[in-house]
């Protein structure tokens, strides 16, 4: 049976966001002069947050309060985002990421001029690259301005979503602006906090992070740390051409569920199991090969979807073969030699579906995490 053919320039764009990226464009800020702006500033308030969610808000700019607390939206403000972010979309701000358009307060808290606007975009631009959100919730005119690129006042541009780099931009009040106009105004910012729930649910958002692995070794024990992050029912698919390492990949794997005895191909069975005992309460591991598979029917009868629902954790080798009847919501991992370096090998991991539309952050660091892989 032909398999399909793995093209590596078809694997998406590697978003393994690096720490040292952050720590730069952090110190960078903190040390910043490049606007008068610095002059009255007790501290660089620079955002604050997951750096890897998939919901960004962006303010205007820090107010007396975050300005001596060094955090965006601390005051009354973010008293009212926090109560709006809880009732409407279930989440607290550790949840998602939280930057303003300029880093430093303007004085009586004035709108930021545009020259100091200008000075401190790179930041704001940066720190949206490495979040990379499906949604950015803009709060006030001017940074819903700044990243539409209008001169129209947030009356106008709400109460609807804009398409935005990889997503969705929605645009709603300042909480200030808020809290100075009472219930309407607050009534329409909660409109538009649920339309952006509705957006992140539509978009789970398949999201891709690639590590090299300069040996056999550290493909196992990139498995292996990957291992720790997987929860009973999960699905992995390991992906790759004839001697890409998916074996390897699958036995570092299961060492690291701490499977009992060791895990061999199971190409003439096309499916064995193993009792194991992992960190995250794993007790079953379905290890299955599709190589010589002839007809999808076989693996209906595999009932791997079975054995997810009672507690399984399952890799599949040459898992997109049996994509149709295993169902969208996978953690893939494409294994591609490169080329000329015999050991070297590439690994795009793919979470898709909801079972992995929100366990980014959690993937990256195991990745991360391994001293065996280089990640990038
Ligand atoms: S507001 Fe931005 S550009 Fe201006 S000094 Fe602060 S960090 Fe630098």
């Amino acid at each position: 049976m032909q398999r399909p053919r793995y093209d590596p320039l078809s694997v998406p764009v590697p978003v393994v966001r690096s720490t040292s990226a952050w720590e730069t464009l952090r110190s960078e800020a903190l040390s910043c002069t490049r606007c008068p702006l610095a002059r009255g500033r007790t501290q660089v308030v620079f955002g604050v947050g997951d750096p890897s969610a998939d919901l960004m808000f962006v303010g205007e700019g820090p107010g007396r309060e975050e300005d001596l607390a060094g955090e965006p939206f601390v005051g009354r403000s973010g008293q009212l985002l926090d109560r709006l972010l809880a009732e409407e979309l279930g989440i607290d701000r550790s949840r998602c990421y939280i930057a303003n358009v300029v880093k430093c307060r303007p004085p009586e808290n004035r709108d930021p001029a545009p020259d100091e606007i200008e000075a401190c975009r790179r930041y704001l631009e940066a720190q949206i690259d490495l979040v990379d959100p499906v949604v950015v919730v803009t709060l006030g005119n001017v940074a819903a301005r700044l990243l539409l690129g209008t001169t129209a006042g947030i009356k106008a541009l709400r109460g609807r979503a804009y398409p935005y780099r990889r997503g969705h931009l929605v645009p709603t009040y300042h909480p200030a602006f808020a809290l100075r106009s009472g219930g309407q105004v607050v009534a329409e910012m909660r409109a538009d906090l649920v339309r952006a729930k509705h957006l992140l649910g539509a978009s789970p958002g398949p999201w891709t992070l690639r590590v090299e692995s300069d040996s056999p070794a550290a493909t196992r024990a990139l498995a292996a740390g990957l291992a720790q992050v997987v929860r009973p029912g999960d699905l992995v698919l390991a992906v790759g051409g004839l001697g890409a390492g998916k074996t390897v990949f699958a036995q570092g794997f299961g060492e690291g569920l701490g499977a009992r005895g060791p895990v061999t191909s199971p190409t003439f069975t096309l499916l064995r199991q193993y009792p194991c005992r992992s960190a995250g309460g794993v007790e079953l591991f379905a290890h299955a090969d599709l190589y010589r598979l002839d007809r999808l029917v076989e693996v209906v009868d595999l009932a791997i979807p079975e054995l997810l629902a009672e507690g399984a954790v399952a890799l599949v080798e040459w898992g997109d073969a049996g994509a149709p009847v295993l169902g969208d919501s996978a953690l893939e991992v494409v294994l591609a030699p490169v080329p000329g370096q015999l050991d070297r090998r590439t690994l795009a991991v793919s979470g898709r579906g909801p079972a992995w539309s929100g366990r980014r952050a959690e993937v990256e660091a195991a990745l991360g995490g391994s001293r065996s892989g280089t990640t990038r």
